[in-house]
């Protein structure tokens, strides 16, 4: 079947155009959206996202605070900080990069963010908004992406068996609340470690979302011919063909699964490209809110 490439990266620029248009209007009322992004200790992998996401900030024009703190910052100093940023009338999003190290609590951080600026939506309040289908919460910044492409892309959703494989806070949960509200209106199945049949139930699936960190592992047996397929994985795989001596893939095997699907995002650009916009998006959501 020929299948529909979705392009990620061109979704999460019209989410950008859409977003300088935005933060213009907001601009000429005196009002510039800002983010702080918060840092605890030296994980390379964090810094790489963190750099990314104030450079996406200054790309379109928000301000933003990036703040590094050693790897023994206490968890008082932490929720300090927290509570500055709460308080800074510059600031509308705030986000703790994850994983901080692992003498700091992360729910109980979360918990001292102001739940209108908590732009990564986990503070519950947030998450209670997403289980209530009330618009003015947070939702994580990956799924509601995952939603973006499916809208950009026409995919309808309305009936429609959606199998999310993945019951994290920050992507299968939300994933599966996101398709069975009722502007989506999906029947959802949630898959998880200990999911039975997991091909099987797979293949009565017309989208699978896969949020598992596992290489390739939806093969085409998982997938009924014309499944629409969203790859949220992002795993590193040994190659020595590459100068990195590592390559990306997803969770679904690519190569073996695409002639059965209408569309299929590839990784990298596809989800990946989707999260940072959001991101953004969510940080001019906070900021109208805020501002009125
Ligand atoms: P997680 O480890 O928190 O959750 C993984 C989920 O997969 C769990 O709910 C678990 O029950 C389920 N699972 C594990 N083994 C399984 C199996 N054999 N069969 C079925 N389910 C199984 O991971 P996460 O944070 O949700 O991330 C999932 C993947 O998405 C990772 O590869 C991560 O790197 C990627 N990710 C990408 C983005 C992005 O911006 N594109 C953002 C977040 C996460």
């Amino acid at each position: 079947m020929d299948f529909v490439l979705i392009d990620g990266k061109q979704v999460a620029g019209s989410v950008r155009e859409r977003l300088k248009e935005e933060i213009a209007e907001l601009k000429s009322r005196g009002h510039v959206p800002g983010l702080a992004v918060v840092l605890v200790g030296d994980d390379p992998a964090s810094q790489v996202y963190v750099g990314s996401k104030v450079k996406a900030c200054a790309e379109l024009g928000i301000y933003s605070q990036k703040w590094e703190l050693p790897a023994e910052t206490s968890q008082e100093e932490l929720v300090k900080l927290i509570h500055q940023l709460n308080a800074d009338d510059r600031i509308h999003g705030i986000l703790v990069q994850s994983p901080p190290p692992r003498h700091i609590d992360e729910e109980a951080v979360i918990l001292n963010i102001d739940p209108r600026k908590d732009v990564d939506g986990f503070h519950p309040v947030n998450v209670a908004k997403l289980v209530l289908e009330d618009a003015a919460g947070f939702v994580p910044c990956t799924p509601l992406g995952c939603m973006e492409l499916l809208k950009a892309y026409g995919v309808e959703t309305a009936g429609k068996h959606a199998v999310v494989i993945g019951r994290s806070m920050i992507v299968g949960k939300p994933m599966a609340h996101l398709l069975m509200a009722k502007n989506a209106n999906a029947t959802v199945t949630v898959a998880h470690s200990r999911t039975k049949n997991l091909p099987e139930l797979c293949r009565s699936a017309d989208i699978i979302v896969a949020a598992v960190g596992r290489p390739e592992m939806v093969t085409a047996d998982y997938v009924k011919e014309g499944a629409v397929v969203l790859d949220v994985g992002i795993n590193r795989i040994e190659d020595a063909s590459r100068p990195r001596g590592y390559r990306i893939v997803g969770d679904v095997a690519f190569d073996a699964v695409k002639d059965k699907c209408s569309y299929i995002t590839p990784v990298p650009g596809g989800v990946g490209p989707m999260t940072i916009a959001m991101l953004m998006a969510n940080t001019v959501k906070a900021c109208r809110q805020l501002v009125g």
